[in-house]
């Protein structure tokens, strides 16, 4: 049984408007009602990276009337590999103007806003509330909470994915309809736990299939076409290519969308990367005051991955993975300086090690920090 549209149809088509999307016009369920639908939707598309750069093409191609894109980032040349909304001409220009440019070029009938910040507690709301549904292509954690308790607040479409290397999830988390995004992950995962595009890799064009399907979701929402992935969670193995669905059901006890659920605690509740108590920002060192300590004695402890360490390495730095230090790995005597890739995962390390009563420091920015400003012909990542 098809689901009602989420969005009323808007004006007439113009004969221009039926020529261009007249392979919509023939699709059953869709014709010129559901394509008045499209151009009559709003949609709201967090994160111009490798989910939404296929998602916010499809949306436009298909004659979504209104596209809001929400990035603060910059294009950098590692991001090209699977963020098709982006170009080598635009590496270092914001995201969302390179986005904006790339949708204008499909669909001039398209109206893009931007928004060049990341999310928070007082812009989240109104946001999303000014919108008929939300695609989360967030590449981190505390944006991705926020977005998903928003969205289950104001009882709008969260249409979701997840991408680790090869493999991907996605689904439709719909309050009311459905389980929430909490209902089904209620705990958020560390940033440690779950490594990002830049310390696991990822495959390309496995982001952009399932950045497709989020667009294919979206669009069987705003028209009301067969079954979204409302209480199903997709399950995509890229390497043995599999495609499976499992049924998610909505926790009555959810602590966002549940019948106890408070409506005012903060949206961010609880999901954000944890800062240890440990170690304040300020309290770490300089890149600029790293070969003066080393020279002292200090030891450099290196607690990125495998992978990352043949990409850039600082001289004399002891590899040992963060897993290790939490784990109460021995470490050298003496001053420790702890680095990662930009200072959250040294930051666990460095209070767990105090913790122990070693001296330990951590490299302010990781080893980021310490390219920009002491070796600038070094790779990054
Ligand atoms: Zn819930």
């Amino acid at each position: 049984m098809p689901r009602s549209a989420l969005v009323a149809p808007g004006p007439a088509l113009s004969a221009a408007e039926r020529t261009r999307h007249a392979r919509h016009l023939l699709l059953p369920g869709v014709g010129e009602e559901g394509q008045r639908r499209l151009a009559n939707a709003r949609v709201l598309l967090v994160g111009a990276g490798g989910l939404g750069s296929p998602a916010a093409l499809y949306l436009a191609a298909a004659g979504v009337g209104t596209l809001t894109i929400v990035d603060d980032d910059l294009v950098d040349l590692t991001n090209l590999q699977r963020q098709i909304l982006h170009g080598e001409r635009d590496v270092g220009r914001r995201k969302v103007d390179s986005a904006r440019d790339a949708v204008s070029r499909i669909a001039g009938a398209t109206t893009v806003h931007t928004v060049d910040r990341r999310l928070d507690e007082s812009s989240v709301l109104p946001l999303v509330a000014d919108h008929d549904l939300v695609i989360d292509g967030a590449d981190n954690f505390p944006t991705r909470a926020l977005v998903s308790r928003a969205c289950a607040l104001l009882a709008v479409p969260h249409v979701w994915a997840s991408v680790h290397r090869f493999d991907a999830q996605a689904s439709v988390w719909w309050a009311g309809e459905g389980p929430c995004y909490h209902c089904v992950f209620p705990q958020q995962p560390s940033p440690d736990q779950v490594p990002s595009c830049a310390v696991g890799g990822v495959l390309g064009a496995t982001v952009g299939a399932i950045g497709s399907v989020l667009a294919v979701e979206a669009i069987k929402l705003i028209v009301g076409l067969g079954e979204p992935l409302i209480g199903r969670l997709l399950v995509h193995d890229g390497l043995a290519q599999t495609w499976d669905t499992l049924t998610v059901r909505a926790d009555p006890d959810c602590r966002v969308c549940g019948s106890e659920a408070d409506p005012t605690a903060p949206l961010s509740g609880g999901t954000a990367e944890p800062v240890p108590a440990a170690y304040r920002p300020g309290e770490g060192v300089a890149p600029e005051d790293l070969a003066g300590l080393l020279e002292g004695g200090a030891t450099l402890i290196d607690v990125r991955e495998p992978g990352e360490r043949e990409i850039v390495t600082i001289p004399g730095a002891i590899p040992l993975p963060l897993a290790a230090v939490l784990a109460g790995a021995p470490v050298p005597p003496g001053v420790l300086v702890v680095h990662c890739k930009s200072g959250g995962r040294s930051a666990r390390a460095v209070a767990t090690l105090r913790a122990r009563g070693v001296d330990a420091r951590n490299l302010d920015g990781g080893i980021l920090a310490w390219v920009a400003r002491i070796r600038p012909e070094e790779s990054t990542y």
